[in-house]
């Protein structure tokens, strides 16, 4: 069973069904992605639809923030999938890649990363292409330091500039501080408030 290490040392089993926000999460980990999307104010759908792939299998993906893209690619709109652990990554491995649908995916494991250059795993996109799909990593969450708008992007900081307003920059400590915020959250006899 994956189990999370919190900041604090201590750990929590990361599959325990919670609730947050009137909405029940199959895991605890699944809420605080939650919790960070409402800091950061990413608005997000869970669980909207599930997908039968081109191999028959089925797959719902966790999330879907529809008002956020991967760096400037295409219309905002993004699924996202967490996963407790590099094992159960691995699994689902041919699902992500074969989800190719018009919109693309972001897999993270563990909790949001907090924003630090190059020295977070991040997530990986599988973006829709022509023909397939297109995989590439590590994607961070991106907060302008001006307009608060969020995105998807690639660590790199010269990629760092609002898709909005144009601004160059990003506001780590938000990004930090929302992941941090998101990891000692106190869920209240599993119905947790803002
Ligand atoms: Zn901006």
């Amino acid at each position: 069973m994956a189990r999370l290490i919190k900041t604090d040392g201590t750990e929590e089993i990361v599959s325990l069904p919670t609730y947050y926000n009137e909405i029940r999460f199959l895991s605890r980990l699944e809420a605080r992605w939650a919790v960070f999307f409402d800091i950061l104010r990413i608005q997000y759908h869970y669980e909207p639809e599930g997908f039968k792939l081109k191999s028959g299998e089925c797959f719902l993906p966790d999330f879907f923030l529809p008002n956020t893209s991967i760096r400037s690619c295409g219309p905002p709109g993004t699924y996202v999938e967490v996963k407790g652990s590099n094992e159960e990554y691995h699994k689902k491995y041919s699902i992500f890649w074969d989800f190719g649908l018009e919109k693309p995916l972001v897999v993270f494991v563990g909790m949001p990363p907090p924003f630090d250059d190059w020295h977070n795993p991040g997530g990986t996109q599988f973006l829709p292409v022509k023909d397939g799909c297109w995989e590439d990593h590590p994607m961070i969450f991106y907060v302008c330091p001006k307009c608060k708008a969020t995105k998807i992007e690639f660590p790199e900081g010269h990629y760092f500039e609002c898709n909005l307003c144009g601004t160059r920059g990003a506001d780590a400590d938000r990004v930090a501080d929302a992941a941090n915020r998101a990891l000692k959250y106190q869920f209240v006899f599993g119905r947790g408030t803002k």
